[in-house]
């Protein structure tokens, strides 16, 4: 979501003549868009900032702003720390940068602006054109989340879950894709908890898709971050009638065992999570999942960590992200006893090792057949193209004539981990898996 906001924000600022540059030193402003999410983000920030001061210790001071999350949660502390720092945006009042850089030119007042003024921020946006051009573009439609995990900082630096317009976000998905765009993912903390009502009409997340499937040029659908809770019929219903909504879902489970779950405050436990696996995979075969793992969560006992084990093994994922846990300040599991750390990287170890085997097995998958690849990009100062497969994975691959936003089958002859390596020619017509 960031790196939406970030091309937001790029946008609004383009409409009183900031341009970008790839040159630091040439730099009249610096703003950096912070995740609240990772371990430390707060003193990286000052960190980053830190090196900036160095950087421009002989030269005139750019203006410094820091927006995101980091921003909506430390607020003016950030000023009194760090006076190199003129202004504190939260990600809920970025829309006012315009009017706040502006101001600032005039009366040199710093400033802090953290307010939740979400439909504003929207409303505002509608207005400004987007810049962005690529192959694969983020549509946010929801932000915020009302769940609050007990490890998460997301309720407290996004706010309240809040649904953009229907017609708004229509509207942005066909301008992204009169501008080249054929993939789209729908984004939102809690994407699936798409909810907007408008004359007695209720839209959610399957109303989104099955329009945007609708829509000529347009070729892949994704959306992203899911909790299972939301996973309603309608949109799982999704799977059996959009062909353009890939068959790849990532839907973060945390736990596979029901008492961490319980402390979590997840509000799913494992039976409920396998259940909606089940039903996606009775209306699609093919469908693949990834998720999120915390590992050494306060109180994880060896029982728990076998059943987060048990799970993986019966899920599957192709792809996944796992951490130790480890405590964001102001929420409560902060306040929990810590497990031992050595136990929880061996945890840690062991599962990525699992996940890592499921990954490759998949990718092997692919050998010496051909896939079905989304062309997004020309390798600088090569001959080689990157793009994705139907679930996500990347592709690299040689190719005598492809363009970006082609959708070619490219035949795999090698892989890792991570990657798919492979060729292409004119009259591959062989199917693609
Ligand atoms: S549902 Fe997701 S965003 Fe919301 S509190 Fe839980 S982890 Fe955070």
């Amino acid at each position: 979501m960031n790196e939406y906001d970030s091309n937001r924000i790029y946008d609004l600022m383009a409409n009183i003549g900031f341009n970008k540059t790839n040159t630091k030193d040439e730099a009249d402003c610096f703003l950096l868009n912070t995740c609240h999410i990772r371990e430390k983000a707060t003193e990286k920030v000052y960190h980053e900032i830190g090196r900036l001061k160095k950087s421009f210790k002989n030269s005139k001071k750019p203006l410094v702003i820091v927006s995101g999350c980091v921003a909506q949660a430390e607020s003016e502390e950030m000023i009194k720390r760090e006076p190199y720092i003129d202004m504190v945006i939260g990600s809920q009042s970025y829309h006012k940068i315009p009017d706040l850089v502006l101001n600032y030119e005039r009366k040199k007042t710093k400033v802090s602006e953290t307010d939740f003024d979400v439909i504003k921020k929207f409303d505002v946006l509608e207005k400004i054109l987007t810049s962005q051009n690529k192959i694969s573009s983020y549509l946010t439609i929801q932000e915020g989340c009302d769940k609050f995990c007990n490890f998460c900082v997301v309720p407290y630096t996004r706010g309240p879950e809040y649904s953009r317009p229907f017609r708004q976000i229509i509207d942005e998905a066909h301008i992204l894709v009169s501008k080249g765009s054929k993939e789209i993912t729908l984004l939102g903390q809690n994407v699936n908890a798409y909810n907007f009502y408008e004359n007695k009409k209720n839209y959610r997340l399957s109303s989104l898709i099955r329009e945007l499937n609708s829509i000529k040029n347009l070729e892949r659908i994704r959306y992203t971050t899911s909790h299972p809770k939301d996973m309603s019929d309608d949109l799982i219903d999704c799977y059996k009638n959009c062909e353009k909504l890939m068959p790849f879902l990532h839907l973060p489970v945390q736990s596979g065992s029901d008492r961490i779950l319980k402390s979590m405050n997840r509000k799913h436990n494992i039976k409920y999570y396998l259940d909606i696996i089940e039903k996606l995979r009775i209306i699609n075969k093919n469908i693949k999942f990834s998720s999120d793992f915390i590992i050494g969560y306060p109180d994880e006992s060896e029982e728990d960590y076998q059943d987060t084990i048990d799970l993986v093994k019966k899920v599957g994922f192709i792809n996944s992200y796992s951490f130790i846990f480890s405590p964001r300040p102001g929420t409560p599991a902060a306040n929990k006893k810590m497990n031992d750390l050595k136990i929880s990287k061996k945890r840690l170890k062991n599962l990525q090792n699992i996940l890592e085997n499921f990954q490759f097995k998949s990718n092997k998958i692919y050998l010496d057949e051909f896939c079905e690849v989304l062309v997004e990009n020309k390798l600088s100062g090569q001959n080689k193209f990157f793009g994705r497969t139907r679930f996500m994975t990347p592709v690299i691959f040689v190719s005598d004539k492809c363009k970006n936003g082609d959708i070619i089958n490219v035949k795999i002859n090698s892989f890792n981990q991570n990657n798919l390596f492979g060729f292409h020619k004119i009259n591959n017509n062989e199917k693609a898996a």
